[in-house]
Order: structure tokens, then sequence, then C-alpha cells
């Protein structure tokens, strides 16, 4: 009797290896969030939601990025971290460099 060994792939480690490379690149997860346009402002996809020396994006975009698999929950709960106010409609700023 033999027990199967796992694939590279399915090893655990490996999997959370590559959600902390999700939650480690905001470029990535801002790309994700505006893949669709905006439920609020309708934003066109790929457009912030709020442009100029602060651009950012409704929480409501960001939740629904999360519902589809296109941002991680850690992603997700770091930005609401960053909130004061939460609502769908509240701005999340995008990160600085
Ligand atoms: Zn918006």
């Amino acid at each position: 009797m033999k027990n199967p060994t796992p694939a590279p792939q399915t090893d655990p480690h490996t999997k959370r290896a590559s959600r902390d490379s999700i939650r480690t690149a905001p470029g990535v997860a801002i790309r994700s969030v505006r893949w669709a346009p905006c439920p609020i402002c309708r934003a066109a996809a790929g457009a912030p939601c709020r442009r100029g020396p602060l651009p950012g994006d409704h929480l409501d975009r960001w939740l629904d990025a999360y519902a589809a698999g296109r941002v991680s929950l850690g992603q997700l709960a770091a930005e609401i971290g960053r909130l004061d106010v939460i609502t769908r409609a509240t701005i999340v700023p995008e990160r600085t460099p």
C-alpha cells in the first residue's frame, strides 16, 4: 500500500504563498477591482471612481471584486482597515507606492 504523493500545486504551503502574493501586490488588486464598471458611480472598467491627486474606488467595487474572486479576503480586509467610515459608497483611496 502506498500513500499518494501530493502534487506540488496542491501543497497547502504553495496555496498560502499564492494568496500572499495577491495581498502584497496592490497594483494587481487595483486592476482586479477596476476590471468591471463601478455599480455606484458607473466609472468605466479600468478607470478609477475618483480621479485627481488622490484617486480611489468605491468600496462597493471592492466588494464586487471579492465576490467574483478577483480580490482575496486578506486584500479586502486590508483596504477596509484603512477606512474611517465604512459604507458601500466610501471611497477607498489608492495606495501610494
Ligand atoms: Zn464608483
